[in-house]
């Protein structure tokens, strides 16, 4: 099959959604849509759960599970579908921010009741930020929730988007009696006891009460019918290509454990949803169809077995084809490297691959030679960009508690960065080391895995950080008053970009203020 041949057939996705929206629920019925599983029950929930949060073993438990939810595959007529796992829980968004990079578009799941949750928010707000389409899945219908015109409403106030809905629901909760399929107009009928099949759909191009209420009675008809006058009045026509720039949202509704709505969903996002993307890099714009190959690190996953401490590279493949025991060029270190195990990932099933395509994502087998960002090519020189790193959140000092073992811990902070589970700050004034994360959690992961996997003791010291902030510095004048007033609050990221750690938003307003030579990011890439 010719290379452009394969790019078409590829679709890569992530799900977003803040913790119990239904994300596993949805991935699950994908994959059985798919017949990549056959049962209920057999995705397993990366969630780390609220009481797991100070047990070790069940982090090391669930990041175990997590790798073999990191990528699941499945075909749906005649596509090469990914879905690319993304931690819900807020101590992880790091880890889905970086996800987001090797995706082409995003479901986004909200459930009814709740309506937009502060995860959502966040997790959408880097899916904008970066263009990137999406969909939205309305949930647990089978409940009571929210007005469904209100819940549009919160959706595009909250979330900034401009919604589109592509389904109406009928009746929620106990009266819940179906979806209207606007774009294709067909009346799915729920029954609250049986799957959902062909026979439940009918084709209803005008719906009205005289056909609707012997369907869903009186009441629902009435209902639903003035809403979707309401519905086709206020809302723009579908337009692809405001989808593809993120700028229009499609909104379908269901209820994923009943896997009622899920199919309308997914033949709607096999229809728009793109192909793999071209990206970005430092030097050029890359594209899928370019015969040479290239592709990037967006995550890297340590092993759980102590004994055998190699992890696993997430590579994203942007263009061309990757074969394996092929020699690629590993641009940061300037080498030639090959690989004779590379992995797929078909559900939680790891296969060992020939050949991979745009889109695809491969799992490469890593003693420690990569680093989030990490390009592979043919022998271009290409820096990916949109892996920026954000602010963290918490900073704490690092203190190492067995002077003996410096050089362990040296090693062992600096391999946990590489895998992206913090970031690591050395301050320009006495080089002590200050590790920023976006959760309290990390820091016990930290702690735990440099204990049990390096062998190196450390305790941490609380330092008055308020955020990392990347400088941009336009007036070299201006900036030599700042770096003698503010040397103790500087540091170097890992690839040795200048940080500011203001000790309080304060600080950093008086900053802004008083240099504007200056510019201060809040992440690494501008
Ligand atoms: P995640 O945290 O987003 O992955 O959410 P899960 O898929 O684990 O779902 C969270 C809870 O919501 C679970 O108890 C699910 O059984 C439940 N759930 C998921 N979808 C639905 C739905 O359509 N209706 C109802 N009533 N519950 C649902």
């Amino acid at each position: 099959m010719k290379l452009t041949d394969e790019i078409k057939k590829r679709r890569t996705f992530g799900i977003i959604s803040h913790p119990d929206a239904g994300k596993t629920t949805l991935t699950e019925k994908l994959l059985l849509f798919g017949g990549a599983i056959q049962t209920a029950g057999a995705v397993k929930s990366n969630k780390i759960k609220k009481h797991a949060t100070s047990d070790f073993m069940e982090i090391e438990r669930q990041r175990g599970i997590s790798v073999a939810t990191s990528v699941m595959g499945f075909e749906y007529r005649d596509l090469n579908i990914n879905i690319l796992d993304t931690p819900g829980h807020k101590d992880f968004a790091e880890d889905t921010y970086r996800t987001l990079s090797a995706v082409d578009s995003v479901i986004v799941v909200i459930d009814v009741a709740k309506g937009v949750e502060p995860q959502t928010e966040k997790l959408v707000g880097v899916a904008r930020m970066r263009q990137i389409p999406m969909i939205v899945f309305i949930n647990k219908l089978d409940r009571e929730g929210k007005d469904p015109v209100d819940l549009l409403d919160e959706v595009e106030e909250k979330l900034g988007l401009s919604v589109l809905p592509l389904s109406w629901p009928i009746g929620m909760g106990q009266r819940f009696k179906g979806v209207y399929n606007i774009y294709k107009q067909e009346l799915i009928l729920f029954d609250p006891h049986g799957q959902q099949d062909e026979d439940n759909i009918l084709k209803i191009t005008n719906p009205d009460l005289e056909t609707l209420e012997p369907l869903v009675g009186k009441f629902a008809a009435e209902e639903f019918l003035s809403e979707l006058e309401i519905v086709t009045m206020v809302y723009d026509d579908f337009d692809r290509d405001a989808y593809q720039k993120g700028d229009q949202v499609p909104v379908f509704f269901g209820s994923a454990i009943n896997n009622f709505g899920v199919k309308e969903m997914l033949d709607g996002f096999v229809e728009f949803a793109p192909s793999p993307l071209a990206r970005q890099t430092e030097e050029r714009v890359v594209r899928p169809e370019e015969d040479d190959f290239s592709g990037f690190v967006f995550k890297i996953h340590a092993n759980m077995d102590p004994r055998h401490r190699d992890r696993i590279a997430f590579l994203r493949i942007v263009s061309g084809k990757f074969e394996r025991n092929k020699f690629y060029h590993h641009v940061r270190k300037d080498t030639k490297m090959r690989f004779s195990n590379p992995t797929t990932f078909m559900a939680a099933r790891k296969e060992l691959v020939e050949e991979s395509f745009p889109g695809d994502i491969v799992g490469l087998y890593d003693p420690g030679n990569f680093k989030i960002g990490d390009a592979l090519t043919d022998g271009e020189v290409l820096h990916f960009k949109g892996i920026p790193r954000f602010s963290p959140e918490l900073f704490r000092m690092v203190i190492n508690k067995d002077p003996l073992r410096f050089k362990q811990l040296d090693k062992g902070i600096r391999q946990l960065m590489d895998e992206g589970v913090a970031q690591l700050f050395t301050q320009v004034m006495g080089n002590q080391k200050v590790i920023g994360t976006v959760g309290a959690l990390q820091f016990d992961v930290i702690k735990y895995r440099l204990e049990h996997e390096y062998g190196a003791n450390c305790d941490y010291h609380q330092v008055n950080i308020h955020k990392a902030i990347w400088l941009e510095i336009l007036d070299k004048e201006e900036f030599r008053d700042f770096e003698k007033r503010k040397m103790k609050d500087l540091a170097y990221d890992k690839d040795e970009q200048l940080v500011y750690l203001p000790e309080t938003a304060w600080a950093l307003q008086m900053a802004r203020d008083n240099y504007p030579g200056i510019k201060f990011h809040e992440t690494s890439e501008f």
